[in-house]
């Protein structure tokens, strides 16, 4: 379908057919979207055949986890680049993680995107159509006891959001000023590029920022986010510090535990006090072990002592479940394994 298009520019679709088609076919593609053109029942087949081919990826496979709760999609454009989106049912909300990357260039040494490398920048309506996908999977399916309603988006999946600025801001535009979609249930996650948390903070939309920590002392977070050479964690916690002050919005710190590297009692006691100065929600989350990293993931004492103590701190923390573990897609495990299609034959 045609996600590629400006939804304010979908007109040259059309043809020469009635102007009213173009709310109908924008009606289709953001407001209740369908998994096929043969579902636009309002509109004539030619035009439904002329949009059929025009969707931005095939979905190459499609995986279930969780018994039925989780699902993980491999999406695939027409040149060749693949990226992934992993759906999650809870009781009350269902969240979709999305890709803003094929790839990502940052190389954290823990995330198997990070050791796959970088192959392109996902456009505005790929990213879009990642979500357009889920909803109307769920309206069509749905998730075994969850609403048959998307609830969150979350920018976890393949990519750094923010090393793809203009067009993550656009694909962001279009979910709440075309789909309907709530800034608050749309949630940003940075390794910290600082040049971008600052032009976010400057956008109209009070988006959830969520910064992947990891580590609370330069030294240690550079071994792991070779990225914080360039923004180290002063300027990075004054850049979150200020997306708070300005959105009202709290922002969340993401600390992936990993054995004997930062799960130890002095990096609690540095990051409450992070923590405490941001007034941010940490989320911890066990390592998913990922192929090329050593690291391993802390034991499960260790993630409630190190919880326990920034409690005792004065921090609000939560430890989150790993979710899809069994199909490679919890947090991190992301990556193409099959490469691309023409490497495959
Ligand atoms: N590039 C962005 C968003 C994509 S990564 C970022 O880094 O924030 C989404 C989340 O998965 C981040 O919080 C990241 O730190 C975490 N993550 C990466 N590798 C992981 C792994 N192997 N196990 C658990 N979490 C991981
Ligand atoms: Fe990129 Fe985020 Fe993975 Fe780092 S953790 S390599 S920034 S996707």
């Amino acid at each position: 379908m045609p996600y590629l298009h400006d939804p304010d520019d979908l007109a040259s679709l059309i043809g020469d057919g009635p102007s009213y088609r173009v709310d109908q076919l924008r009606g289709w593609l953001y407001e209740t979207p369908v998994l096929g053109a043969d579902e636009m029942t309002n509109l004539p087949k030619d035009l439904r055949e002329r949009l059929e081919p025009l969707w931005p990826f095939e979905v190459e496979m499609e995986q279930s986890a969780d018994g039925g709760a989780t699902r993980k999609w491999l999406f695939r454009a027409p040149d060749g680049a693949a990226f992934e989106a992993v759906l999650m049912g809870y009781p009350r909300r269902v969240t979709l993680c999305i890709s803003s990357q094929a790839g990502c260039a940052l190389g954290c040494t823990f995330c198997a995107t990070g050791q796959f490398g970088f192959e392109r920048h996902l456009q505005a309506g790929e990213i879009v159509a990642q979500v357009a996908y889920a909803r109307a999977f769920l309206r069509k399916f749905g998730l075994p006891g969850s609403p048959d309603r998307l609830t969150n988006v979350v920018f976890m999946g393949m990519g750094e959001p923010l090393a793809n600025y203009d067009r993550v801001r656009e694909a962001i535009r279009r979910m709440i000023e075309v789909m309907g979609m709530s800034a608050r249930s749309i949630t940003v996650s940075t390794v910290g590029m600082v040049p971008g948390i600052k032009r976010l903070t400057d956008e109209p939309w009070p988006v959830s920022l969520a910064v992947s920590l990891h580590a609370a002392d330069d030294d240690l977070r550079s071994t792991l986010v070779p990225i914080n050479r360039r923004y180290p964690i002063a300027d990075l916690v004054a850049a979150a510090d200020r997306y708070y002050e300005k959105k009202g919005r709290r922002v969340s710190l993401e600390w992936t535990m990993m054995d004997g590297v930062n799960d130890t009692d002095d990096q609690a006691v540095k990051l409450a006090g992070i923590a405490r100065e941001l007034r941010a929600h940490v989320n911890l989350i066990a390592l998913n072990p990922t192929p090329l990293s050593p690291n391993k993931a802390s034991a499960e004492p260790r993630i409630e002592r190190f919880a326990r103590l920034l409690g005792d701190l004065g921090v609000n923390v939560t430890v989150r479940d790993t979710r899809g573990k069994d199909i490679d897609a919890a947090c991190g495990q992301l990556r193409i394994r099959s490469g691309h299609r023409q490497k495959v034959g």
